[in-house]
């Protein structure tokens, strides 16, 4: 997943939608008609805002120009501690300062649910594969954290310090990943037959998976927080890599074969992707 929380100018892409119907102009018109400046009176681009003040905080935002970039894209860096925009090159600086008034409304509800998210040992609770779990202290110091039910509710027994609780919970979520993920990409590798190589779990919190050309599978253990069908959106997009080592059509067409809930999958993750990285232990 290179992109799990970005908001995309919708107005942009509504634009990117009409130029590829069939009686789409050539692309000097397209980005004259994009933007409504000719090309050739562009200015060039103003100072632009580093940082964005929301729900009282300040944020830093990064500003990166890609030329082939057709539409403005906001992402909430994982943790929602900072913004990053991308833009297409030569983007007047008001074009940036009006998407991002426009935006202000999506990034303040979008801040507020991160933040929302404390740590386990604040807050009492944790969610394992999609289902909340009650922490509960058992009183003894040493010991795994075990799943289990109590008075009819999920509860993650743990044993140890107050102080430690975060760190009992992460090696826990660790455990769950590591089983689970196992279990998937063995099983979609072997559907696909191709074989792999390692599988390694990381606090990335940049992506939530990788793959390289060795076929070496590298995943987040966050994702154990996730759904089932989320984990196994997951281990099949990176199962698919080894079969294609891109994002194009016949990458989704494999991804989609392994994991029919794909496209339900990316959403939940753009959703709420951000949540899962925000917690702290
Ligand atoms: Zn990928």
């Amino acid at each position: 997943m290179r992109r799990p929380f970005c908001c995309e100018d919708r107005r942009f892409r509504r634009n990117r939608r009409q130029e590829n119907s069939p009686a789409a102009p050539f692309e000097s018109d397209r980005q004259t008609r994009m933007f409504g400046i000719p090309r050739s009176t562009r200015k060039p681009a103003a100072p632009r805002p580093v940082a964005v003040t929301v729900n009282g905080r300040e944020l830093p935002l990064s500003i990166r120009e890609n030329a082939r970039a057709t539409r403005l894209t906001l992402r909430i860096e994982p943790g929602g501690q900072a913004l990053r925009l991308t833009i297409p090159k030569g983007l007047p600086g008001r074009e940036i300062d009006a998407f991002l008034t426009r935006h202000h409304g999506w990034l303040m509800t979008r801040l507020a649910r991160v933040e929302e998210s404390g740590s386990p040992a604040d807050t009492g609770k944790i969610t394992i594969r999609g289902v909340e779990h009650r922490i509960q202290m058992t009183g003894k110091l040493r010991g795994l954290a075990e799943q289990t039910e109590l008075d009819g509710m999920p509860t993650l027994l743990v044993s140890c310090l107050p102080e430690h609780v975060g760190r009992r919970v992460s090696d826990h979520l660790k455990r769950v990943a590591k089983t689970e993920m196992e279990r998937l990409v063995r099983h979609h590798a072997a559907t696909l037959g191709k074989p792999f190589g390692s599988i390694s779990y990381k606090d990335t919190k940049s992506r939530w998976g990788s793959c390289t050309s060795e076929g070496n599978l590298s995943f987040s253990w966050r994702i154990a927080m996730a759904p089932d069908f989320v984990i196994d959106y997951l281990a099949a997009h990176e199962v698919a890599h080894l079969k294609e080592m891109n994002h194009g059509p016949d990458f989704w067409a494999t991804c989609k074969a392994l994991c029919p809930r794909t496209k339900e999958a990316k959403r939940w993750l753009k959703q709420n992707g951000s949540r899962l990285f925000a917690v702290s232990f």
